[in-house]
């Protein structure tokens, strides 16, 4: 049997770019994460193909997945719901590949408490100002729903204390570098590098 892989989960504040480092990484030429693609209940974008930005479902399609217990983690954003379906990431992980979630926060707080092993990556703004900007630049929104979304961004970044690593999205490429460097050296922390290890050695290791 092939070691388990690893599960990688980024996340952070809505507005911060999570959507953008994480086609970044997938863009490069190396990569070799599997990404789970999420389901969710929102209308598709221009632009967007069901089946590789997202499977878009209906709403009771994705509580029927609920009731069967088919999401490893699932939230309600902006009226809508996002989640993650089981089995490809269960399929992914037997088989030994690395496979990679960009959630929110709740969903992601679901994930540590169901998969402790993973590596939890919160990708966080340079200040607020440019969160601001971020979320402003969207052009819909009215400035009610601005500061809602705001209040909502530092609630949110209040819960990096519940990851490994943050990484500051100053600039993509070097927020894309920074997670690379971070899942590097994760591979080589001892309580994932050990129980290999101790086979190697033809378990002489207690
Ligand atoms: P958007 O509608 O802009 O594509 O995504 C809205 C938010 O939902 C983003 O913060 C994105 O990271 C998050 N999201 C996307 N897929 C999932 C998912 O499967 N589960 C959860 N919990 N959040 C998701």
């Amino acid at each position: 049997m092939s070691k388990r892989g690893m599960l990688i989960v980024l996340s952070g504040p809505s507005g911060v770019g999570k959507g953008t480092v994480r086609k970044a990484i997938f863009e490069q030429d190396d990569n070799k994460f599997h990404y789970s693609i999420s389901m969710t209940t929102r209308a598709m974008r221009k632009g967007e193909v069901d089946g590789k930005d997202y499977y878009f479902v209906s709403k009771a399609e994705f509580e029927n997945e609920i009731e069967n217990g088919g999401m490893l983690e699932y939230a309600q954003y902006v009226d809508n719901y996002y989640g993650t379906p089981l089995k490809y990431v269960n399929e992914m992980l037997d088989q030994g590949k690395d496979v990679f979630l960009e959630i929110e926060v709740n969903g992601a707080m679901q994930v540590r408490e169901k998969c402790p092993d993973g590596l939890f990556i919160f990708l966080t703004p340079p200040d607020l100002m440019e969160l601001r900007h971020r979320i402003s630049g969207r052009g819909t929104d009215d400035l009610a729903t601005i500061d809602k979304r705001m209040a909502k961004a530092v609630d949110e970044i209040e819960m990096m204390q519940n990851y490994d690593y943050a990484v500051v999205n100053d600039e993509v490429a070097s927020a894309v570098e920074k997670v690379k460097t971070i899942i590097r050296a994760e591979r080589w922390r001892v309580k994932r590098f050990l129980p290999d290890y101790k086979k190697q050695l033809g378990d002489v290791l207690k």
